[in-house]
Parts: structure tokens; C-alpha cells; sequence
């Protein structure tokens, strides 16, 4: 049989020779005949280049030439270069070496062809240059891993980008900038001798990236020093040979660059490095517009949770986050040494207030308290808007001396503050209950309490603080035993 290969059943040194100008001639691949010797006496333009001989100048020589591991040539020929090889030839890659020694992965096709009248035997091997796509493969791989791998935040994943550009494009310094107007800063870079600082600003004009976002597209300069931009201060500036360079957009609008670059001239940048870059600074620009996402909603459930947990006029705590500090606290006390305090405070005649001056005073008049509170208590400390013109303050790790003395404090700081409405002066007070615990009660036993120190406050004239002991039994008209435990402005 003969090989179909030439789409004919005879293949003579006629039809080799139309073979060989007509259709090898002009093809991409290398095409390589030998005799069955593996001796090479036909080889096409294309081989010529890919393995850097002159016109003809492997003619004569053994293919074992060509191999960079000359095992290689041995397996080979096991295979499929001998008289009884497969007549259906498989592609296969193997490694090839260069007349200057440098190698590359070749796809191969190939095996024996027989003449059907002389039974000669000859040798046909089709070879694809295929190092760059093997690189690409290889380098959209790692692409993949990096940008997937959910163990490395943002951060970590841009430096991996730019570790792996410098790898692949062969270039030591990757920079990702971030452009606003002719202001050129650094994000992040990986340099050898980690000379360029994330922060690092430049004018744009005077960087190799004005003419990426000139070009708005990725860019590249094999060798600056005999490109166009030679005399452009980029140049004059930076002294950098190669630089790749691709605009990075977030949702359509520019965020900055990616670039790599060297002092050094390289190969002349093809349209797989091109579009690589690009697809790189794609990446990019996704995560960025994800981490903006994020960070605006982040910034969202900050505000709906404080929202939950303040209330909207004063700014203080809400009865919600009250509750809760009050759980808390309640616990922390059961399990330790020691007493917290409540205290509730109630305005005084807040109802003559918002009569005679309108609700608009009364608010300011709450907001006021807000301020008085903020000023007067600890950090630690928690003041909450209670109800209406109620307020409750919790005070953690308190005794009662230090509870009396703090809520004498709030009260005599509100009744040194009068309102302004219109230039008029008028004059506020607040009623305080205040009660301890241990933490061995309900929270809702200690607000019972505080909150029946509150009624003899009022019931006592206002304007004083007033405090029910647990040993209490909360009886309210009982003021003779109360008065005991009082303290007065
Ligand atoms: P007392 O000294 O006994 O506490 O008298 P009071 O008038 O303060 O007590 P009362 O409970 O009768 O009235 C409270 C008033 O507080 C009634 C209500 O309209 C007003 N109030 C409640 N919440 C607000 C608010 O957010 N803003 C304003 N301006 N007024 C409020
Ligand atoms: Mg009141
Ligand atoms: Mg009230």
C-alpha cells in the first residue's frame, strides 16, 4: 500500500518532485523525506526555517540531526520510521533541536511510505512547530489554578498574575497601575531588586503606558531603542528595551494598566503574547469590579446594621442592642465577681415641652441628652434610647457608689443645659431609677427595679436620682425605706 498522503496511489520521483514545488513548497509545516537510511533527501522552505538551516542544507544528513535527545531517534525508529511501521500515521510531539542548538516541542506526523514498484522504502515526517501553543496551554493553566484558587484573597491572586506574566513573557519587572488623569500610580510590582514601591507615582505621559491606552489596546516593544517611541521620554526615562503593556478596565471605564517589561531586549512579542496580556488584565479588571461590589456592599450591611441596632434621632443604641448588652452583661456577672448597674432616665414634664414649644424642641431637647451622655459615660459604657423620652444606661463592672455618682452626674449636666428655641431659655431635668445586679436575676427583674427608683424620682419632685435596693420589695409607696437610698441634686 501507499501512503495516502499525497492523495495518490504511485509515487514516483515525478510526482515527488510536483509534490515538493507545487504543495510542499508553500505549506507552514516542515516537511522532511528520507531514504530508508533515514537520510534526508527532501526537505521544504518551512523546515529549512524552523530548524535553521540554509536552503537544502539538511540534505544528505540523518534525522538523528534533529533530535534533541538522540534516544529519541532510536524510539522513533522502533516505532515507526523501519519498513513494517503503521501506514496510518499518528501525531506525536517530541522535542527537536536547532542548527544553533536551541530546541522546540514539535507536533509530529510520520512513518513509512513504499514504493509499490521498486519496494523501496522511504521515510515522510510532517513537523508543527508548536512551543508557543504548548506555552500558552500551559501558562492558561496556571492561569486557571491561580485565579481559582479560593485559598489566596485578591491580593495574593494579582501578585500570582504578575509572578506568572513575568515567567511566561520572560520579562523580570510586571507593574499593575491604576491611571487617574496623568497621574500614574503604582499598585502593585514585582521588580528584581524591588525598586518600584507600591505608591509610586509617575506622569503618565513620561510612561511605556501612554502609548498602551493611545493604542487602547494591549501593546508591546520588543527592543524601545529601534521602535518609534526611541526618542519618547519613556524611553530617555526609563531605559527599559521590552516592555507588554494592556489596559485594565473595570466595567467599562479605565482602571490602569498591566505591563511587564526589562532592560533587556527580547523576541519580537507574536499575537498569542497580545492577546495573553489582554486576557490577564481581563482578569483583572473582573476582580476588581467584584472587590467594588464587595466593598459597596460590605459598606451596605455596615449601614443596615447599625441601622438595626441605633436609633435614627439620637444616634444612640437602640432597645434592641440594649437588650442585648443587657443579656450579655447579665451573663458576664453570673459567671463573675462583681455587679453592673441600670440606670433609667426620664425627662420631666416632656409633655409641656413638646405643648409649649412644639415636637421639634422636644427632639432637640433628646438629641441634647444624646450629646450629654456620649460626654459623660465610658466607653464601656452603653446609653440607649429606651422608649419615647426614656433613656437607659448600662453601666458594666459598676457598684453602686460609682453608679449614684454617674447618674448625679447625667442628671446635673442636663439641668445645666437649657434648651434654646428662639432665643429663649428653657430650662430641663431628667428623673433617674437606678438599680444593681449581680447578675443572679432576670434582666428584665433589674429594669423593674430601675424602673420603680424612677417612679419615687418623679414621685419625689423630679430632677434627683433615686435607687431600689434587691433587698427592696419594689412596693413603691413604701418611700419612707426608698429615701433612704436616695441621693438628691
Ligand atoms: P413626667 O415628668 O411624668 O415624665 O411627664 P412627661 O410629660 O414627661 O410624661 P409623659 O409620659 O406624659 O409624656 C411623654 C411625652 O414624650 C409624650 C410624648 O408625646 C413625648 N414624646 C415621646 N417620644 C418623643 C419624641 O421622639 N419626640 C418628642 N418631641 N416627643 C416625644
Ligand atoms: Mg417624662
Ligand atoms: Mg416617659
Amino acid at each position: 500500500m501507499i501512503t495516502n498522503s499525497f492523495g495518490s496511489d504511485v509515487l514516483t520521483s515525478r510526482a515527488l518532485d510536483i509534490a515538493a514545488t507545487r504543495i510542499f513548497a508553500g505549506i507552514v509545516d516542515g516537511v522532511v523525506l528520507t531514504d530508508e537510511n533515514r537520510r534526508i533527501i527532501y526537505t521544504n522552505k518551512a523546515t529549512d526555517q524552523m530548524f535553521g538551516y540554509g536552503e537544502d542544507g539538511l540534505i544528505g544528513l540523518s534525522t538523528s540531526t534533529l533530535y534533541e535527545d538522540s534516544n529519541e531517534f532510536a524510539v522513533q525508529g522502533a516505532k515507526r520510521f523501519n519498513p513494517d511501521g503503521p501506514a496510518e500515521h499518528k501525531t506525536y510531539i517530541t522535542r527537536y533541536k536547532r542548527k544553533d542548538g536551541t530546541v522546540f516541542d514539535g507536533e509530529t506526523t510520520g512513518g513509512p511510505i513504499h514504493e509499490p514498484d521498486t519496494g523501496r522504502v522511504l521515510y515522510l515526517g510532517i513537523v508543527r512547530d508548536v512551543t508557543t501553543r504548548l506555552s500558552a496551554e500551559s501558562v492558561l493553566n496556571e492561569l486557571h489554578r491561580v485565579t481559582s484558587d479560593r485559598s489566596l484573597d485578591f491580593e495574593a491572586r494579582r501578585r500570582e498574575i504578575l509572578r506568572l506574566g513575568c515567567r511566561h513573557f520572560g520579562l523580570p519587572i510586571g507593574i499593575v497601575s491604576n491611571i487617574d488623569g496623568d497621574r500614574y500610580e503604582v499598585v502593585d510590582a514585582i521588580h528584581p531588586e524591588d525598586a518600584i514601591p507600591a505608591g509610586a507615582t509617575f506622569a503618565l505621559g513620561e510612561t511605556y503606558c501612554c502609548h498602551t491606552l493611545a493604542a487602547d489596546e494591549p501593546t508591546g516593544f520588543h527592543h524601545a531603542g529601534r521602535s518609534e517611541i526611541r526618542d519618547h521620554p519613556c524611553y530617555q526615562g526609563f531605559q527599559l528595551e521590552s516592555y507588554l503593556g494592556s489596559p485594565i478596565t473595570v466595567d467599562g471605564e479605565l482602571y490602569g494598566t498591566l505591563n511587564f517589561s526589562s532592560p533587556a531586549p527580547t523576541r519580537p512579542f507574536n499575537r498569542q503574547d497580545l492577546e495573553l496580556i489582554g486576557l490577564f488584565a481581563q482578569w483583572l479588571g473582573h476582580e476588581l469590579a467584584r472587590e467594588a461590589d464587595l466593598q459597596a456592599l460590605q459598606a451596605a450591611q455596615l449601614l443596615l446594621r447599625r441601622a438595626a441596632t441605633t436609633d435614627e434621632l439620637t444616634g444612640l443604641a437602640n432597645r434592641r442592642l440594649l437588650g442585648d448588652r443587657l443579656q450579655a452583661e447579665r451573663q458576664r456577672m453570673n459567671r463573675y465577681d462583681g455587679t453592673f448597674a441600670v440606670a433609667l432616665v426620664d425627662f420631666d414634664h416632656f409633655k409641656k415641652l413638646n405643648d409649649h414649644y412644639g415636637h421639634a424642641a422636644g427632639d432637640a431637647a433628646l438629641v441634647e441628652f444624646a450629646a450629654i451622655a456620649k460626654k459623660l459615660l465610658r466607653a464601656v459604657d452603653t446609653a440607649g434610647r429606651w422608649g419615647g423620652e426614656e433613656f437607659l444606661i448600662l453601666l458594666p463592672n459598676t457598684a453602686l457608689e460609682g453608679a449614684l455618682t454617674i447618674a448625679q452626674r447625667v442628671a446635673n449636666r442636663v439641668h445645666a443645659n437649657p434648651l434654646e428655641v428662639g432665643g429663649e431659655r428653657i430650662e430641663l431635668s431628667v428623673s433617674i431609677g437606678v438599680a444593681i445586679s449581680d447578675g443572679n436575676e432576670s434582666v428584665e427583674a433589674v429594669i423593674a427595679r430601675a424602673d420603680a427608683a424612677l417612679y419615687n424620682a418623679k414621685a419625689d419632685g423630679r430632677n434627683c436620682v433615686r435607687y431600689l435596693s434587691s433587698d427592696d420589695t419594689g412596693n413603691r409607696t413604701d418611700k419612707k425605706e426608698q429615701r433612704g437610698q436616695t441621693t438628691s441634686p
